[in-house]
């Protein structure tokens, strides 16, 4: 072993839920050290939309200014359209005191890039590429070991934060519980560029005859489109030609003209939620290795920043090189409060991604006419767009 260090908080897993933790808990001046099995960039097709409602948060953080300077920009509102392609209605961004008049959007790994910098700049230390680590519980501390390009360490750290996705590690080495949906359709995501790109953009969600299209504004003037596919459609979709993935396109909803469109990832949904941890020791989980959601509403990373603030929040009530018996009872309230403010979260999540899964959707009748119904009525039109915006109602 070539160093050894004493943390207050040890995170694996340097995605957003780690390095959006890490760098709330470094700005109150505790000691963070963060490990990624990983050292390449995060996945670009995931988490790219940032709700209104999380300007403060990210401004306390110091790192709203420094996503619009990566490259973040504005959307305005989400537009739905009808099996016959017609616009039904546009669900607009609030005006409302505590967030911004728009959704900002980065690239996924633009948005870690900025956080991960951010913490560091706070004073944590990262290593990237751990691919093995071993934990054992020491008195009244863990210890953490590992092997990466840097060489091997060993640290001891009071609170071990597992933030290291879905299939998380250290739930299993935990032995802490989860409760799982899988959703029947793999979702399929394409990159492309349409030829007409409009200066105030939406997301565009399609209500086409079979399936649920989301048009999702990139950087630049690119647009990503997730819908759910069949499993036996997966190669099919990874392998198929540019002019396919057009004809494809051009069929279930004929509006869309696209210049470009690329192939870009496949995602097996699920909707899952892990159990609060109950060993020995001060652990917690937090991210999608807690709470993943299927990618409909756009909440999983959002609900990353919502859960990071407020673990980071009740942990600022006790001073850095605080103890395990001193932060144990913070994360029972934690587990509480967490419980409490993220079944409504999960269950509209589940109930959108529920609707999305279906290749049959024979028109989405239904949801059509509530979204139709909702067009002529302000109040209804106005919770819809606080929702979507990360306020409740
Ligand atoms: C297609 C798609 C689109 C989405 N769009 C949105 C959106 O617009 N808005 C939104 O809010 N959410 C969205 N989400 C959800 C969002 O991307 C996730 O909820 C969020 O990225 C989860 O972050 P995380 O840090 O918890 O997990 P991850 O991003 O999975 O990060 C986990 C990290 O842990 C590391 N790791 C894993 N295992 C280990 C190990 N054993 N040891 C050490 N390190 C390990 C990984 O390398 C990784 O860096 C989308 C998801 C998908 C799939």
């Amino acid at each position: 072993m070539n160093s050894r260090e004493q943390v207050d908080v040890a995170i694996i897993g340097a995605g957003i839920a780690g390095s959006a933790l890490a760098t709330a808990l470094t700005s109150n001046g505790f000691s963070v050290r963060l490990i990624d099995r990983s050292d390449q960039p995060l996945d670009t097709a995931r988490g790219d939309h940032i709700q209104p409602a999380m300007a403060p948060v990210l401004s306390r953080w110091g790192i709203w200014d420094s996503l619009l300077l990566a490259g973040g920009e504005k959307r305005f509102g989400t537009r739905w359209f009808d099996a016959s392609h017609e616009h039904i209605v546009t669900i607009p961004v609030p005006e409302h005191k505590d967030c911004a008049p728009w959704f900002l959007f980065l690239n996924h790994e633009d948005i870690g890039r900025v956080l991960l910098d951010r913490a560091i700049v706070n004073g944590a230390r990262c290593t990237l590429g751990a691919k093995h680590w071993s934990l054992t519980r020491a008195q009244a501390c863990w210890h953490l070991s590992w092997e990466s390009p840097q060489g091997a360490e060993e640290i001891s750290c009071t609170l071990l934060v597992g933030a290291d996705g879905t299939g998380s590690s250290v739930r299993s080495r935990l032995d802490i519980d989860i409760q799982r949906h899988r959703y029947h359709h793999p979702i399929a995501v394409l990159y492309g560029r349409q030829r007409t790109v409009p200066e105030k953009r939406t997301l565009d969600v399609h209500l086409t005859q079979s399936r649920m299209l989301s048009l999702i504004p990139r950087t630049g003037g690119g647009t990503k489109i997730g819908f759910p596919i069949a499993v036996e459609e997966l190669t099919l979709w990874r392998d198929a030609p540019e002019s396919q993935l057009h004809e494809q396109l051009r069929q279930w909803c004929p509006t869309l003209d696209f210049e470009t469109l690329t192939f870009g990832a496949l995602y097996p949904p699920v909707s899952q939620q892990s159990e609060a941890y109950e060993g020995e020791g001060a652990a917690v989980l937090m991210g999608d290795a807690r709470h993943a959601m299927h990618p409909a509403r756009s909440m999983g990373m959002n609900t990353c920043f919502r859960v990071a603030d407020q673990l980071a929040n009740m942990i600022a009530e006790l001073s850095p090189g605080f103890s395990e018996r001193q932060v144990l009872p913070i994360l029972q309230q934690f587990d509480r409060q967490f419980a409490r403010d993220l079944a409504p979260i999960l269950s509209d999540n589940h109930a959108a991604g529920l609707q999305m899964d279906t290749i049959a959707g024979d028109g989405f009748a239904g949801l059509t006419g509530q979204l139709r119904a909702a067009s002529s009525r302000a109040n209804v039109l106005e919770a819809m767009g606080l929702k979507a915006a990360g306020i409740s109602a």
